[in-house]
């Protein structure tokens, strides 16, 4: 009788471990749209990377969960395991690589400056420039952040105000504590759209290539690889990036 019950224990743990394995977890920060936020309707995360990732889950037959988490904290959720794979408009940089591999690159993105329509600041070269002394809203950890930590605020030229969300450095913009808010293209053309008052300089800079953060050396990498290829190959992608960023 106890042998029995030793191996209904033994099957039970077992399956709770497959039914688990199963899940495919994906990290992400949704307060970056097109590629993640939530839906007014419905409360989920929608977005591109939300639906790429889940055709991704699906190609390699698991089921799909997303995690919403800071922007800062994913890439350690990505390293302990607490999610399978990091994509939230992730650029991939040295830095980056240092800790988790990235998988093809499947979209492009470029920092771009919001400011108030009124503003003095006319160029990205105005936040740079000699005397300079703007402060500037990013979300925290970003590559805009980085950017700006690095090639302003320790240079003596500005100040940076750091932000959970991409929504409340724009809400910090809209509000007057900062003069302007450095972030991706897609995103701040779509904060752009949603608030009066406000543009994004012409000139923009930096352009990244977004990828899935996965462990070192995951057995994942090859497979995600592989699904994101053939969703691109069969027009999966573009149908998703068409349906958030209609070209006309
Ligand atoms: N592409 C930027 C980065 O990787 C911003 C991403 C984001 O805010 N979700 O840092």
């Amino acid at each position: 009788m106890k042998k029995i019950a030793a191996i209904a224990l033994v099957m039970m743990f077992v399956l709770t471990g497959m039914a688990m394995a199963e899940t495919l977890k994906m990290g992400t920060n949704a307060s970056f749209p097109p590629y993640e936020y939530y839906d007014d309707e419905t409360g989920k995360i929608v977005g591109i990377d939300a639906e790429v990732g889940a055709a991704i889950a699906e190609k390699l037959g698991y089921d799909f969960e997303i995690v919403d988490m800071d922007f800062d904290a994913i890439i350690p959720a990505v390293t302990t395991g607490k999610v399978d794979f990091g994509m939230a408009g992730m650029t991939v940089t040295e830095d980056r690589l240092q800790s988790v591999d990235f998988s093809d690159s499947y979209a492009t993105g470029i920092q771009s400056v919001i400011v108030a329509e009124d503003s003095d600041i006319t160029s990205v070269d105005d936040l740079f420039a000699e005397g300079a002394n703007y402060t500037i809203g990013v979300q925290q950890g970003t590559t805009g952040d980085i950017y700006c930590s690095d090639g302003i605020e320790d240079k003596g030229l500005g100040t940076v105000e750091r932000y959970k969300t991409g929504a409340d450095a724009v809400l910090a913009l809209t509000s007057g504590k900062v003069d302007c808010v450095v972030i991706d293209n897609e995103p701040a053309k779509n904060y752009v759209a949603a608030n009066e008052g406000l543009k994004i300089l012409d000139t923009q800079y930096a352009v990244e290539d977004y990828a899935i953060a996965l462990a070192k050396d995951s057995e994942l990498t090859e497979k995600v690889n592989e699904a994101l290829q053939s969703l691109i190959d069969d027009g999966t992608v573009a149908a998703v990036v068409e349906k958030y960023i209609p070209s006309k």
